[in-house]
């Protein structure tokens, strides 16, 4: 029995019979349903109810935005297994990092819901004689959110729950490859209150994300996936005259310090590098080890943890790590294992053979390890975005800061050591958005924002927190006089 996702425009389910791809369960392996591609028609009649129901909705009071916001998280911790489920389904990540996830989008909306006070404008008296001036934020319109396949809920949830807050309407475009989740937020939010038109999503793959790009009435552009996209996203979003914020790739590094404790540390690591198959753009991919004696001893502590992961089915309650997303992905992840044993990295683990017993078809890889990589192989260069973790051994700290901030990423970046001014520098000097000490996954919670730097980022705000607020609405100033008794023209520019 398979199913079929489709689009959810003003408030009704829309199909149609154009272009679908395979939806798989990765786990299986098997073909469990299809998504139904947007076409040109579709995404007019999507950005059509979006326009309509802008100006109703941006005349909504923000404090009445805000109680169908707080019915609308409540209905989301009601459904939290549900849509847990339905991403481990297609996803293939553990219920537990599924629910979790979940929930950091929860607390996206929770900020959301203090919409009244995020949108509270500032006053001056008095700024010239009798004149008086004052800022407010006012909504974009239309907004579109073009998310990745790795955080079907959480990445949709730093996005439209803010958006519309603000009083834009909304056009979320999520993953072809797990579709199923961002629908049933769409069905959610009508449940809750919103209105018809103000929250959409279409299917799709280039196709619609191109024709939204280009659309004349969209005003601003969310996206967040692999770098090359985002590159693309920004210059042809920007070029037509959107606000847009393109979050891209990774390669996160932690740099072990010998002070570190080092059971803690792998422990950490372990968790950062191999969770949800490594298949987060906060996952940690690269270990600076500092010193040849602190890299033997930290490979004799990662080592047996990373030979005695859990991998399975997602629904498993004891499984620790779930399959990759899909075979297209498992292959490129196996080719980056091949390729870095050609170029002379060191593999001590060798996840490729992996194959849970009772799920030989599913897209199962076990963790991968190398040692000795070097900053010029192209395994160290380049996104992975599997569960592999390559060690790369530096003399002291000054090379391990100059090696991360000499990558073309900077989105997160960790640091291990119990010295408070090596840790105080490292976060100083360090060129990364999000910086964790002691603290392997620094994802910032929802009301600070969140967002890489180089090439992690193509944009200027962050995303939700205030930045977020800052990126949906627009900044007016409005200078005001009563006068009882003209004075005459003045030509001059005023001073007050
Ligand atoms: P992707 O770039 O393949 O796809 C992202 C979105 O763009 C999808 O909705 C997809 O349909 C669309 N898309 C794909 N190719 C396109 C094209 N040529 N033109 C227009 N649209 C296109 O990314 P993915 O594989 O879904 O996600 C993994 C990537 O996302 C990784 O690189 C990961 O680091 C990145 N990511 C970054 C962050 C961050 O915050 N920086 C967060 C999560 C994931």
């Amino acid at each position: 029995m398979t199913y079929e996702v489709t689009h959810f425009i003003n408030g009704q389910s829309v199909a149609t019979h154009s272009r679908a791809l395979q939806l798989f369960n990765p786990a299986l392996g098997e073909i469990t349903g299809k998504v139904i591609m947007a076409d040109e028609t579709i995404v007019e009649k999507t950005v059509a109810a979006a326009h309509a129901a802008f100006p109703a909705w941006a005349a909504t009071t923000p404090l009445k935005r805000a109680r169908i916001l707080f019915k609308f998280k409540y209905l989301l911790e009601q459904h939290l297994d549900e849509l847990a489920k339905l991403i481990t389904e297609e996803h293939g990540k553990t219920l537990a990092d599924a629910r979790g996830s979940i929930q950091r989008g929860i607390d996206v909306v929770e900020f959301a819901c203090g919409i009244p006070h995020h949108l509270k404008g500032s006053y001056t008296e008095a700024v010239g004689t009798d004149i008086d001036s004052y800022s407010v934020r006012q909504p974009l319109g239309v907004c579109v959110g073009i998310t990745p396949f790795n955080f079907p809920a959480m990445i949709a949830l730093w996005m439209f729950p803010l958006s519309i807050a603000c009083g834009n309407t909304f056009i979320l475009k999520p993953s072809e490859k797990d579709p199923s989740c961002s629908y049933r937020l769409a069905e959610l939010a009508k449940e809750a209150g919103v209105p018809d038109g103000v929250i959409n999503v279409v299917q799709g793959d280039k196709e619609a994300v191109d024709l939204l790009l280009k659309h004349p009435t969209v005003k601003a552009i969310s996206f967040v996936g692999s770098t090359t996209v985002a590159e693309h996203v920004y210059q042809t979003g920007t070029a037509h005259g959107k606000r847009v914020q393109a979050f891209g790739g990774a390669k996160n590094h932690c740099v072990v310090m010998e002070d570190a404790d080092l059971d803690q540390t792998a422990d950490a690591i372990v968790g950062a590098a191999y969770g949800s198959a490594g298949e987060r753009c906060m996952a940690l991919s690269v270990a600076v080890v500092v010193g040849d004696t602190l890299a033997d001893a930290f490979i004799a502590k990662i080592k047996p943890r990373v030979s005695a992961l859990k991998v399975g089915s997602g629904m498993m309650p004891h499984t620790e790590m779930g399959p990759l997303i899909t075979k297209a992905h498992w292959e490129r992840v196996k080719s980056y294992i091949d390729l870095g044993v050609k170029e002379g990295a060191k593999l001590l683990l060798d996840g490729r053979d992996y194959k849970p017993k009772g799920y030989e078809n599913g897209f199962y890889m076990g963790g991968s390890l190398f040692d000795k990589v070097e900053p010029s192989m192209q395994i160290y260069r380049e996104e992975i975005f599997g569960p592999v973790l390559s060690i790369v051994r530096v003399p002291d700290f000054a090379r391990a800061l100059q090696l991360v901030n000499e990558h073309e990423y900077g989105n997160g970046t960790a640091i291990f050591t119990r010295d408070g001014n090596t840790a105080r520098t490292y976060a100083s000097k360090v060129q990364a958005g999000m910086v964790g000490i002691n603290v392997p996954i620094p994802v910032p919670v929802a009301y600070h924002s969140f967002g890489g730097w180089k090439r992690s980022l193509f944009g200027d705000l962050h995303m939700h927190g205030q930045e977020g607020v800052q990126f949906y609405t627009k900044l007016k100033t409005v200078t005001e006089r009563w006068l009882k008794n003209s004075k005459g023209s003045d030509f001059g520019m005023p001073t007050h």
